[in-house]
């Protein structure tokens, strides 16, 4: 074969098998596919965690989590005075979104290729409860972990320690982890709580909403989880380009893995060599 060169990342070679890698347990036959990126089927994962137990004996890649929502709930007086600009419910709403854009800043790097981050955006949604309380929703996409007082930890203790340093008190009052945590957060005028809780994606085969992410600073694409997996739920796809500029950014969280597109290449900076490219894939 005569040597060629080709531009990468803007020219790719087409050798890759074309198939995901996938396994089905009651034929017993695995079908050729390049091991790549995994690609979870949300409606097929009953989260049974027999692809977590099997990666604990090779890389421990796998965690199983849930995901989680966080929100303040707060009566009607007080959500008037939020809305007003009232300076300390400003104040206290800042804190725990400085702490939650402290830990998800990482993700909002813009990145040239097309799979979603799990990427996280502050944004005030705001729902009625039945007693009239306002419940105001701090995240927009679900933040992943396994337990409800590891989010905590992770999320909101840096939060906690600045609004203890500014006369406002955090006492916890709910804890059942996994599934909830409460705090009551006051001061001498206010007192809101906040409420850590899972999401429900009503799930028929999955109640409790339970899925693996992945973590690519550890998986060895060796398949195995897929081999395990009794309901077809895991593939491996052709995607390879996994590199990331932080720790975090390879972990895989469940809608990242669900996202079925390939990674796509970066436009070219050079107007000749994007039409080189162009004619030379058209041929
Ligand atoms: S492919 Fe990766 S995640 Fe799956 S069992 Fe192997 S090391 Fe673990
Ligand atoms: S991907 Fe398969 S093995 Fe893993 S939790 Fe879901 S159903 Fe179970």
């Amino acid at each position: 074969m005569r040597p060629y060169t080709i531009k990468y990342p803007y020219e790719r070679i087409r050798n890759l098998l074309s198939e995901n890698y996938k396994y089905d347990p009651k034929a017993g036959i695995a079908y050729p596919g390049y091991k790549g990126r995994h690609v979870l089927y949300l409606n097929k994962c009953t989260g049974c965690s027999l692809c977590d137990l099997t990666c604990q004996n090779i890389a421990e890649a796998i965690t199983m989590v849930y995901a989680y929502d966080i929100s303040l709930q707060i009566d009607e007086k007080n959500y008037d005075a939020a809305l007003k600009g009232e300076q300390k419910i400003a104040e206290l709403i800042n804190e725990i979104i400085k702490g939650l854009q402290d830990v998800t800043s990482i993700f909002r790097i813009k990145r040239s290729v097309s799979h979603p981050m799990g990427i996280f955006y502050p944004e005030i949604n705001r729902y009625v409860n039945e007693d009239g309380t306002i419940l105001i929703r701090l995240n927009k996409e679900p933040l992943w972990e396994n337990r409800s007082d590891l989010l905590s930890l992770k999320y909101l203790s840096s939060s906690f320690k600045r609004l203890s340093s500014i006369g406002w008190k955090v006492i916890k009052t709910i804890d059942k982890s996994p599934d909830m945590e409460g705090y009551s957060i006051s001061n001498d005028t206010y007192s809101i709580k906040l409420i850590i809780e899972k999401r429900d994606f009503k799930l028929e085969q999955n109640k409790k909403s339970y899925f693996p992410q992945v973590d690519y600073g550890r998986c060895v694409f060796c398949g195995f989880c897929v081999d395990a997996c009794p309901f077809l739920a895991l593939e491996m796809s052709q995607d390879i380009e996994l590199s990331s500029i932080s720790r975090q950014g390879l972990v895989y969280n469940p809608i990242a893995l669900s996202a079925k597109g390939l990674s796509t290449p970066p436009p070219s900076t050079n107007p000749i060599d994007a039409i080189y490219g162009w004619l030379k894939n058209k041929i």
